[in-house]
């Protein structure tokens, strides 16, 4: 059992980013409206995650650190269908293995409950009383596992890493306040008003969010809304073109594309937008990868997509220049 679960923790947590999304992930489940994420060293010493969402019920804890103990849907394909982000039950159980995981959580009514793992050994169990919602400190991760701890890369690295997908989650979720602290330095705050211009203001300044444009297009089967930059406002990497589907992010190398082909020749070479677009479709025309740490997706209609992408824009620098 507890073998399975290490094994089972090498395809669900690769490194700290791992840690903070699926737990990120369980809190915005969980229906938080304020999330806080607390680094030290980017992960590597500590990663904890204060919540205040439904909590765990008493008798629930132990089985959510069970292996396929999700209390969320039951089938795959309903991926893009349902809201909930997690869905296979492994992130809790497989954390706990690598690391040392202590919980606190309470539903608000009766007592709540604290729990401390090492190695995916329960070590402590006891009741402990406090506000609604959770609390997660996953430390020393890999500490019993040399060969992953030796493949982490520089805190640099890790701490891009955890604040890509913070930015994505945050992006996804503008009525969500989000924090992310490192080393008690202050990465990204989000104040959960809903407006995804905030949201683009926190991770690229007010200067950057202000300039860019609205997009909104509609097709037989797609909807695309978003914001991109002016064509002059570029940078050097293609991270900076976040696609999301049905509220889910994904990568499409064809799909960036498209975004890019939408500033027709007024990309320097080299350079790329900031773009950010949120695709409505019927869950039937994407083919999800299901292997949990993966956002790759196949799409059917692309050709309808892409061609939909590439007018959305060319029509919101058209309104601009009018
Ligand atoms: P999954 O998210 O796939 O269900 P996890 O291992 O991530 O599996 O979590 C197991 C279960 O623990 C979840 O289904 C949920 O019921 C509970 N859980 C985990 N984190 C939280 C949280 N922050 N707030 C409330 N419930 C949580
Ligand atoms: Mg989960």
């Amino acid at each position: 059992h507890a073998l399975s679960n290490k094994i089972a923790a090498g395809e669900v947590v690769e490194r700290p980013a791992s840690v903070v999304k699926e737990l990120t992930e369980n809190a915005i489940d969980a229906g938080s409206t304020m999330i806080e994420i607390h680094l030290e060293e980017a992960g590597l010493a500590s990663i904890r995650i204060i919540d205040n969402g439904h909590g765990i019920e008493e008798d629930d804890v132990l089985i959510a650190f069970q292996r396929h103990a999700t209390s969320k849907i039951k089938n795959e394909q309903d991926l893009f269908r349902i809201r909930t982000l997690g869905f296979r039950g492994e992130a809790l159980p497989s954390i706990a293995s690598v690391s040392r995981l202590e919980l606190r959580t309470s539903t608000g009514e009766g007592p709540g409950t604290r729990v401390l793992f090492e190695g995916g050994e329960l070590k402590e169990h006891e009741g402990y009383s406090s506000r609604k919602g959770t609390d997660i400190t996953v430390a020393d991760l890999f500490f019993n596992t040399p060969a992953r701890l030796k493949y982490m890369k520089s805190i640099h690295t890790e701490l891009g890493n955890i604040t890509d997908c913070v930015n994505r989650l945050a992006l996804s979720n503008p009525n969500i306040s989000f924090k992310l602290i490192n080393n008690e330095k202050k990465l990204l705050h989000t104040n959960g008003n809903g407006d995804i211009r905030q949201v683009l203001a926190a991770i690229y300044g007010l200067g950057i969010a202000k300039s860019m444009v609205p997009v909104n297009g509609q097709s037989l089967d797609f909807k695309v809304s978003g914001y991109v930059s002016l064509p002059e406002i570029t940078r050097a990497s293609r991270n900076y073109i976040s696609t999301m589907i049905n509220g889910r992010f994904i990568k499409n190398y064809a799909l960036a594309k498209s975004v890019m082909e939408g500033y027709h020749t007024l990309l320097p070479i080299g350079r790329y937008p900031i773009a950010m677009l949120s695709i409505e479709m019927d869950p039937l025309l994407v083919d999800v990868n299901v292997h949990p740490s993966k956002m790759e997706v196949r799409l059917s209609k692309e050709a309808e997509l892409f061609q939909l992408v590439d007018e959305s824009i060319k029509a919101a620098f058209k309104t601009r220049e009018l």
